[in-house]
């Protein structure tokens, strides 16, 4: 999909108009942590066009002055994106750090959309022509704020849209590695490939830096792993903005059926490595936790029973993914991972027979019945699934409103204990009955 990043000086605007294009997809019903907050990338979509967006704005690069600041911004957003959405703001009028915003731009090769936001009346509007000083062509005047504009904005972004290349036909289960920097993603991705016999190697995509490469494990079966990780940029904007692996993640996890969220052993978890679970989980990604550098550690009969421990209180809402223990260095439990990214691809793309399904829902309802609020009573009429990848199933009740996240956490453990759905994440939309 393709790339747009929203680049501007502090305070025109960037993440209410991000808000506006990413619409309601933005709020995210799930408890994973940092999903909703600290948000930079979203899926959006225009007239059949998906694309993801970033806010530049929100990559934290700590105490820099303000000049760097905008400078990495716009460095970031070069490197990253298909197409530049640069803001400026009508209330203010052009300033120095618009026109050094531009500078910047100037230097890129990637197609940009001016905007001038905060127009939030006619009279506003005659303003905007001002804008033309910057070089950038026609300004599209909007209203972040008022929702004006957006769909202007929008035809322009997509305008420049790099031709859809066909993917070449590839049915085989695609995964990547994904984490934080120095959990071992690289020297991962060439043990792995190490262990298995390559068939082909490519860089996909024009701006996506990945490389695919198709292998065959032991047992015969066919990878494709994609690798955003070793092609690691150079730059001090990349090393300081530590959000900057959450991008890179997050092209990863787009592109991917299963994800292994890798873990560094030696270090432990941090903050980060929930971050970036999170988007994958919130993906409806098949997720494997890897915790690699497993060599690293002294180890009793408790180390392990230990680490688990501490994943399952850390990563509470990935109960579902299974946990493996490994080395890139000595190679310990490689020769494990084909197998498990099967099976959890195979429980992504599992699909329940809707007599079997309601059966075990009925029992569940029965053993468990259904809560009350302000005395009316939830009633579960039956389910039905109704999409795979993640698993998804409709729920039709009485009420919507009765279901209890408690009630639907309840329901979802007991399909997950009457099949096999292990490594997925699964969608439970309650409905009205009509
Ligand atoms: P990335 O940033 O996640 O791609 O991490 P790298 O693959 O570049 O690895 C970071 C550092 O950890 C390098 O110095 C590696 O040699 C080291 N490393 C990676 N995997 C292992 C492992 O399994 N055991 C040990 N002891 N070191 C590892």
């Amino acid at each position: 999909k393709p790339v747009v990043a929203i680049v501007g000086r502090p305070n025109v605007g960037k993440s209410t108009v991000f808000n506006r294009i990413a619409g309601e997809r933005i709020s995210i019903v799930d408890d994973a942590p940092g999903v909703t907050r600290d948000r930079i990338y979203a899926p959006a979509e225009w007239l059949g066009h998906e694309f993801n967006l970033i806010d530049t704005g929100g990559i934290d690069i700590g105490d820099e002055p303000f000049l760097e600041q905008i400078k990495e911004q716009a460095e970031v957003a070069i490197d990253e994106a298909d197409v530049i959405v640069f803001l400026t703001s009508v209330r203010e009028g052009l300033t120095d750090a618009d026109e050094k915003v531009a500078r910047l731009l100037y230097r890129s090769d990637k197609p940009v959309v001016l905007a001038v936001n905060k127009v939030d009346n006619q009279e506003l509007r005659q303003d905007i022509y001002d804008y033309y000083a910057l070089g950038f062509g026609d300004p599209v005047g909007v209203s972040g704020v008022h929702g004006i504009g957006m769909g202007d904005l929008l035809d322009e972004i997509v305008k420049h849209f790099p031709e859809e290349i066909d993917e070449v036909d590839d049915d085989r289960i695609h995964f990547s590695l994904i984490g934080r920097p120095n959990v071992g993603k690289s020297s991962l991705v060439n043990a792995i490939l190490g262990e298995n016999r390559v068939i082909v190697s490519s860089i996909a995509g024009t701006t996506r830096d990945a490389v695919d490469t198709q292998f065959i494990a032991a047992d015969d079966s066919e990878f494709t792993m994609i690798d955003t990780a070793g092609l690691r940029k150079r730059g001090k904007a990349y090393e300081n903005a530590e959000k900057y692996s959450v991008l890179r993640a997050m092209a990863a996890i787009d592109r991917s059926d299963v994800v292994l969220v890798t873990l560094n052993a030696e270090e432990g978890i941090r903050e980060q490595d929930k971050r970036i679970a999170g988007y994958a989980h919130e993906a409806g990604r098949g997720i494997i936790i890897t915790v690699n550098k497993w060599d690293t550690l002294k180890k009793d009969n408790h180390t392990l029973s230990d680490f688990e421990n501490a994943i399952r209180a850390n990563f509470a809402y990935l109960d579902y993914a299974p946990i493996v223990f490994v080395s890139a260095k000595t190679k310990q439990r490689l020769d494990q991972l084909p197998k498990m990214i099967q099976e959890v691809s195979k429980n992504q793309n599992r699909r329940i027979k809707s007599s079997v399904l309601n059966d075990v829902l009925m029992d569940a309802i029965a053993t468990n019945p259904t809560p009350s609020t302000n005395g009316k009573k939830l009633r579960v009429y039956y389910a039905t699934q109704v999409a795979i990848k993640p698993p998804t199933f409709v729920i039709f009740v009485n009420d919507p409103d009765l279901m209890h996240f408690s009630y639907e956490r309840f329901i979802e453990n007991q399909i997950r204990a009457a099949f096999e759905f292990s490594g997925t994440p699964i969608h439970i939309i309650t409905r009205r009955r009509k």
